[in-house]
């Protein structure tokens, strides 16, 4: 089934306790579009600057990322720069330059027109509705991300696209943030009372809920000898979820949401071990698979009598 994510694509500078990295590939749509493609093909909207490298874009393209929606605009690239200190869950976004975001207006090739899964990634909530407008049919499920920088400076724009979405990926001190609420579990109610009908809820390393009306489901994150850089475990997470789901073709029932969630926690994983996109470039479709198995064992328990 079809694929398309609107996002950043962005140069990254990072600072993790275990290393540094300059101007090195990043973005929602970069992340999501690479783990989703390990399911399947994704068709990616976006805009790089003319300082963005032809490099990490071949690499998508090589991974069965259409790039026929990515427009490469005079000027800078969109940059972030973020710390994260021994605690790895909480980024502390240092910089952050829209740059050829500013200006960006997102126009849909034909081609795009008619996606059955959509991911509108962490960017301004303007650009996600832009691409909802013109889309042609309604998707089989529409989902979104977004972070503090939108909540704090676009929240009323960032609910109206929330009221035209299924699912909303967030992070727990995000959606803290967006519901004005303090407990998680409160947080996602306010959620599921302005749109979606899912939540998945992301908490670093201590994994994920899936919020549906009715019930929640606990995903573990995997635990890792080494983490070296974070940034991207979101995005990977549900590039996982989704193209799992596209690749099923699956109804969206939930044991697939459920198992959606252990494959976006299992891309999370590898996204985390390297920095950038470092990981993905060796990954192998058995090293996943080898995960989502351990994920099994890792959760499975004899019902208690
Ligand atoms: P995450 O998956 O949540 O770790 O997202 C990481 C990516 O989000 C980084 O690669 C950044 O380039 C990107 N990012 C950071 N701030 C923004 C923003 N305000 N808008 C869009 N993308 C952003």
């Amino acid at each position: 089934m079809s694929m398309l994510v609107v996002g950043s694509v962005a140069l990254d500078s990072l600072e993790t306790p275990f290393g540094v990295r300059k101007d090195v590939p990043g973005g929602s749509a970069t992340f999501f579009s690479t783990a989703a493609s390990f399911f399947g093909p994704v068709q990616l909207v976006g805009v790089v600057g003319e300082d963005f490298p032809e490099e990490p874009l071949r690499f998508l393209a090589d991974r069965g990322v259409d790039l026929a929606g990515l427009t490469r605009a005079q000027g800078r690239t969109f940059r972030w720069s973020g710390r994260y200190g021994y605690d790895l869950n909480e980024a502390q976004t240092l910089d952050t330059q829209l740059n050829v975001f500013g200006e960006f207006r997102p126009e849909l090739p034909e081609a795009f027109r008619r996606p059955d899964f959509l991911f509108l990634g962490n960017i301004h909530p303007e650009l996600q509705g832009q691409v909802l407008d013109q889309v042609a049919a309604r998707p089989k499920l529409v989902a979104m991300d977004t972070m503090n920088f939108w909540i704090e400076g676009t929240r009323e724009k960032l609910l109206e696209v929330l009221a035209r979405v299924d699912l909303l990926f967030i992070n727990d001190a995000e959606v803290r943030q967006l519901s004005r609420e303090h407990n998680v579990v409160k947080a996602a109610r306010f959620v599921l009372a302005h749109g979606p009908t899912l939540v998945v809820v992301k908490r670093g390393e201590y994994g994920a809920l899936l919020f549906e009306k009715e019930q929640v489901f606990a995903a573990p994150a995997y635990p890792l000898d080494e983490v070296f850089d974070p940034t991207g475990a979101g995005d990977s997470f549900a590039g996982g979820f989704m193209g799992f789901l596209a690749n099923r073709g699956a109804d969206l029932d939930a044991d697939s949401l459920r198992q959606a969630c252990v494959a976006g926690s299992t891309l999370a994983s590898f996204c985390v071990e390297r920095f950038s996109l470092d990981r993905f470039r060796e990954l192998t479709r058995r090293e996943i698979d080898e995960r989502l198995a351990a994920f099994r064992t890792l959760t499975d328990f004899r019902p208690i009598a």
